[in-house]
């Protein structure tokens, strides 16, 4: 689950850094992840398997509905909801980096 970029630790306070440099004439901003993301409810856990037969099992801190008919909640720890889907909680929300016009 490493990879080369520093992954930020987030706890629900911490903002992670931008994936990359933004390029010329652009900006990283914050914004909500989308409706589909919310803030975990305690207890659950990482459901993240990867290459890995086992889930991750670590506490979840994001959730995130998949799902047409039958919509299903898919709960992450911060490591891989930020890893694997850019995305953080921040403040009760789930926040994603948005790359937008100077
Ligand atoms: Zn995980």
């Amino acid at each position: 689950m490493s990879n080369d970029t520093a992954v930020a630790e987030t706890d629900g306070r911490s903002r992670p850094e931008p994936p990359h440099a933004a390029p010329e004439g652009r900006h990283w901003k914050a914004v909500p992840a989308g409706s589909r993301w919310s803030v975990s409810q305690p207890g659950k856990k990482c459901r993240y398997r990867g290459a890995s037969k086992t889930a991750c099992g670590e506490d979840a801190a994001v959730v995130v509905t998949r799902g047409i008919r039958t919509p299903i909640p898919w709960n992450y720890c911060a490591e891989d909801a930020l890893g694997q889907y850019g995305v953080w909680a921040e403040d009760g929300k789930v926040m994603t980096w948005e790359l937008q016009d100077d």
